[in-house]
């Protein structure tokens, strides 16, 4: 990436940064200004660099959040960005539900001003230190991706023995819902990724986990006092992957051991008995998850493993835009969930084969 590109990068960073505030402070539908000051400065800064370069920028706040919902913003960006930085379908706000995407919460976590999965990788570490143990913190990490938003909390469910000391430990990182889910008093989840969904239109809506219409239903309740949520910042970065994540465990042959620190980083056996680190991650931008995961690989003493799900991985591109965007040497592999636990059980039979010749 050129100096130029990475400002590029660095300024659509800062927009989005200024995306996820504005969604974060915005309880209602309506906007109630002022705006979220670094948002305000991402916007001048953009306009500046415009200007500089006579190209069109928005005319305002207002403006910018029709093209962030209208257009790719590889299609505007007064800056360099590397080719091919953004998929073809890109948006950092959805047109139909008007929240932030998840494209803007993964560029909005870029660098090292990112916001959204470090909140998530500073709570997890916060959960870890109260745990005490890796055990107890890989249960209650369990209990938050199985539950990620609790349509009706009732506190009667997690007072029975072995639930009670695990809920004590998570309680604190449930919240409201926010209000602008309510919609006439009825907050909508998602059955395929348990995140937070909205009806659009007739037979259409829309979810946080980006499931494909068809694959999932919509769950409610009209109680929305009563339900209970995580913060954006572990629905994304925890509770997301988290669902494939806990089918690839429960399918790899071997047991794993989740490092206490970091993003979800799980140690297992490799062929020759030597320890391997994998990760699961759901992310819809493969350069910049491929960069990312580069920066993690280079801490660790070996390779590592990115496991996407089936859908992700062979959708058109992905795999491409992500390997071709790894530094060289990075050490850093992506496999499908289904040819990750394919291969570990294969390697697994395989030993098995030759202790018994
Ligand atoms: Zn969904």
């Amino acid at each position: 990436m050129t100096g130029d590109e990475r400002s590029g990068v660095e300024l659509l960073a800062a927009v989005s940064r200024g995306l996820i505030d504005l969604a974060q402070m915005t309880q209602v539908a309506t906007f109630r200004l002022p705006y979220p000051p670094d948002l305000q400065v991402a916007l001048d800064r953009l306009v500046l660099a415009g200007l500089l370069r006579n190209r069109p920028v928005p005319g305002g706040i207002p403006e910018l959040l029709l093209w962030c919902r209208e257009k790719n913003p590889t299609a505007w960006w007064p800056l360099e960005l590397p080719d091919g930085f953004l998929s073809v379908d890109a948006r950092l706000i959805h047109g139909g539900s008007k929240e932030a995407t998840r494209t803007c919460a993964e560029l909005a976590s870029w660098g090292p001003e990112g916001v959204v999965e470090s909140e998530a990788v500073a709570l997890l570490a916060e959960l870890a230190d109260s745990c005490g143990t890796v055990e107890r913190f890989a249960t209650c990490r369990d209990f938050l991706i199985n539950r990620p938003l609790l349509l009706q909390y009732n506190p009667i469910e997690f007072l029975g023995p072995t639930v009670a000391h695990t809920w004590r430990m998570v309680q604190g990182l449930y919240g409201p819902v926010p209000d602008r889910f309510w919609i006439d008093r009825t907050v909508y989840s998602c059955s395929g990724c348990s995140l937070l969904a909205k009806p659009i239109a007739p037979e259409t809506s829309w979810c946080e986990g980006g499931c494909h219409p068809g694959e999932h239903v919509l769950q409610s309740t009209q109680q929305p006092e009563q339900s209970r949520i995580l913060p954006l910042a572990l629905r994304l970065f925890l509770a997301l992957p988290g669902r494939t994540e806990r089918a690839v465990r429960s399918a790899l042959p071997s047991r794993t051991r989740l490092l206490p620190r970091g993003p979800g980083l799980y140690e297992f056996a490799g062929p020759d008995g030597t320890a391997g680190v994998f990760q699961v991650q759901d992310r819809e931008q493969p350069v910049p998850a491929a960069l990312r995961a580069a920066e993690t690989a280079a801490g660790l003493p070996g390779p590592l493993h990115v496991v996407a799900p089936h859908r992700l991985v062979t959708s058109p591109g992905y795999r491409e835009s992500f390997e071709s965007a790894l530094p060289v040497g990075s050490g850093v592999r992506l496999l499908s969930a289904d040819k990750f636990t394919g291969q570990r059980q294969a390697a697994r039979a395989a030993r098995e084969r030759s202790v018994d010749a």
